[in-house]
């Protein structure tokens, strides 16, 4: 089969899935500017271990570490913009053709693209709360407070531990992972995008669906069941995947 059949296939498993979920990683934003967390040795990761400076063993141990470190990478993302991938995905789910997008993501890029339907199966970079009372915060508040030198930053409310809503290393699971879980049983087709899924549990996820298509520059431990494997870039293979789509709907 030729390359470039593979296109018309995963358009024709999108056409034919009554529910289809997105599955996104690091992949589908390393083109809006934001470094893969397990990619060490690029940009902001050069100087430090991701493990270790987004750990919660770090946040509870050492905040000034944290807020020093691992605090503004998360703050990094806060300007960036969703390219090509987020705003299909955003339109395919607009047109009916995608249920809803899970992504171990914590940039918010498919909402600002204009996704309704998103799990953050590792939270996100917009909040923070509290640890003891559990108040929700703007992370703008947080910001402010450790700029002012409130290491940690406390709640205005209980004078508890404020931190960022991101599941760090050594985190539960949050309740979207749970909703993401009975949104893979339930569907037919899961389309993997820019994920090695080398991290669990969210690498579980594709094994639950009845069929599977993988987007990825990189072999994942899934290939075997894969009904379809694209090594591109997620904005490459989607643009030319759409374009079939488009086909069909006007045919
Ligand atoms: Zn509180």
């Amino acid at each position: 089969m030729g390359q470039e059949d593979v296109y018309e296939k995963v358009a024709r498993l999108i056409e034919n899935s009554k529910k289809t979920v997105v599955l996104t990683g690091a992949g589908i934003s390393t083109e809006s500017g934001i470094p893969d967390f397990r990619s060490p040795g690029t940009g902001l990761w050069e100087k430090m271990d991701p493990m270790e400076a987004l750990s919660t063993r770090v946040l509870y141990n050492d905040p000034k570490k944290f807020y020093n470190n691992g605090f503004k990478i998360l703050l990094s993302m806060k300007d960036a913009k969703p390219n090509k991938s987020h705003y299909i995905l955003a339109q395919l789910e607009q047109d009916g053709f995608i249920s809803s997008v899970i992504t171990q993501n914590i940039d918010n890029l498919h909402q600002k693209a204009g996704s309704k339907k998103v799990y953050e199966v590792h939270g996100q970079t917009r909040t923070g709360s509290c640890t003891n009372c559990g108040t929700v915060v703007p992370i703008d508040l947080l910001e402010v407070k450790v700029s002012k030198g409130e290491i940690p930053p406390k709640c205005d409310k209980c004078n508890g531990i404020l931190r960022p809503d991101v599941v760090m290393f050594g985190d539960q699971m949050p309740e979207d992972f749970e909703k993401a879980w009975l949104e893979a049983e339930d569907s037919d087709l899961m389309i993997v995008i820019g994920s090695s899924l080398t991290v669990s549990p969210v690498n579980f996820l594709p094994r639950l669906s009845k069929h599977l298509v993988i987007i990825n520059k990189s072999e994942t431990p899934e290939d075997r069941r894969a009904d379809a494997i694209i090594r591109e870039s997620a904005g490459e293979a989607l643009s030319k995947i759409v374009r079939y789509l488009k086909a069909a709907q006007q045919g």
